[in-house]
């Protein structure tokens, strides 16, 4: 940029003022020769009259040859050419009848140079020369260029200071945020950024810093789950050390007692494998997307409530399910499956004898509902909030005693929040607990009430 403002401008000065020069030239070459055209012949004593009739300062350099080339007129006094036949390489080219002109800037000058043909009656007579050295025009042009030339040093110490300064600025701010990056990579999350200003860095701490409150938020969550999960696997482990101890110590133990300690010991491993089984569907839960795919709710629900028939009567419950046909969903029949069975194993588990579960299903405006209601024993208000966590249970004898392991409520969330819905759990203590299921109507399903 500075390279163009120190030429572009002297550059274009120049051609106005050589174009100038050439008008005004050849304005006075045109006057000089029309008049020696007038009077008919190109000799010392006609071109001193005619120079004599112009009666003005003499501008340039004058110079006037015959058609020989020989020098009749020159304006010099001191070095003039007159009589002798001019080495003028301008004046030798007009003579072949046609202009020239010349003019370079040098050394803060307009050298410049017109020759111009006289013609009389059709015919090359002589020829004019005139010849201008022009100090004060090339001044003002040199004086334009140092001025250029001054402000172009300005401008580059301003714009390399004005640089530094940014540039400065930004490194330190981006090698906050590194530090930051860096401490969090390292595992600590605690880190916060600066976010003082409205640029684009500190959109990025911002956004920075919501991810490291966010990683640091996962990171408690992975410790929790990873602590839940050993202890709860402990438990059975840990009674199945102990029995088979017993077993083991006792050389003398009858055989019923050590059938009845086995028979403990398959029911621990049966639930240690069934939470092995819902730990490792909940982690395809977190990783895998859910499948493309629309299910009709109620013969889904109506499979449920078929394998849940044997244990509701030993439990000696009551399913009942009032379904609309043709809700569907999108989701898979398998997902959504694993939710019923989870929410109607637990109405029955929860239960009391002689209770009920209600299975109700139906379709309202663009939504799939279902409820899943019993008559059991509730949820205590002070727990709702966190029964869909991983490992949570509100009585943990109770839930240990029916085989949970506070796995199939976060199992649940997880899934319906997979397949686009939602779950909402409320509960009355001693009457009975109800969990709806609200699923965007899946396209192309037909609309009931
Ligand atoms: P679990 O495998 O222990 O049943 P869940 O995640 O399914 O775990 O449920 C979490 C806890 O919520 C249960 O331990 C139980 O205390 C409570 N709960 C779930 N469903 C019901 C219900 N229908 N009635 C009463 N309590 C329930």
């Amino acid at each position: 940029m500075l390279v163009l403002l120190n030429t572009y401008p002297v550059w274009i000065s120049q051609n106005v003022i050589f174009s100038h020069i050439q008008t005004t030239m050849r304005a006075r070459a045109s006057l000089i020769t029309s008049a020696l055209s007038d009077a008919d012949t190109v000799t010392a004593e006609s071109v001193r009259r005619v120079m004599d009739s112009l009666r003005d300062q003499p501008q340039y350099r004058t110079v006037v040859c015959d058609h020989t080339g020989l020098a009749v007129y020159d304006s010099l006094s001191a070095g003039a050419v007159e009589g002798r036949y001019t080495l003028i390489p301008e004046l030798a080219e007009a003579l072949r009848s046609h202009d020239v002109f010349r003019s370079v800037y040098r050394d803060a000058a307009f050298d410049s140079r017109y020759a111009m043909p006289v013609f009389s009656r059709g015919e090359v007579a002589g020829a004019l020369y005139l010849g201008q050295y022009d100090a004060p025009q090339g001044l003002i042009l040199a004086g334009l260029q140092s001025n250029m030339l001054m402000a172009s040093v300005i401008i580059f110490f301003a714009v390399l200071l004005f640089s530094l300064f940014v540039s400065m600025a930004l490194s330190r701010r981006i090698s906050g945020i590194l530090r930051g990056i860096r401490a969090a990579h390292g595992g600590d999350y605690g880190y916060t950024l600066s976010v003082r200003g409205r640029d684009e860095l500190t959109e990025v701490s911002g956004q920075l810093n919501r991810l490291f409150a966010l990683l640091q938020k996962t990171e408690g969550l992975r410790q929790q789950f990873v602590s839940n999960a050993s202890h709860e696997l402990r438990t059975p482990l840990a009674a199945v050390r102990l029995l088979a101890d017993s077993i083991l110590g006792t050389p003398d133990m009858p055989v019923e007692t050590i059938r009845e300690f086995v028979a403990d010991i398959g029911e621990e491993t049966d639930r240690l494998s069934r939470m092995t089984e819902k730990l490792m569907l909940l982690s395809r839960l977190d990783t895998q997307p859910a499948a493309a795919a629309v299910t009709d709710t109620a013969p889904v629900i109506w499979r449920a409530a078929r394998m849940l028939e044997p244990l509701a009567r030993d439990a000696g419950v009551t399913i009942r399910c009032e379904l609309s046909e043709r809700c569907l969903i999108s989701g898979s029949e398998d997902e959504l499956y694993q939710v019923l069975f989870n929410l109607m194993d637990n109405a029955v588990k929860y239960n009391k004898r002689g209770g009920d579960v209600r299975v109700l299903s139906f379709c309202r405006g663009n939504e799939t509902h279902i409820v899943v209601s019993d008559t059991g024993s509730g949820i205590p208000k002070e727990d709702l909030p966190f029964i869909f966590d991983r490992f949570y249970r509100v009585d943990k004898a109770r839930s240990r005693a029916a085989g949970g392991a506070g796995l199939g409520l976060s199992i649940v969330a997880q899934t319906v929040a997979r397949i686009g819905g939602s779950v909402k759990a409320e509960s009355t203590p001693g009457e009975g607990s109800r969990f709806t299921l609200i699923f965007p109507l899946a396209k192309g399903a037909d609309r009931h009430e």
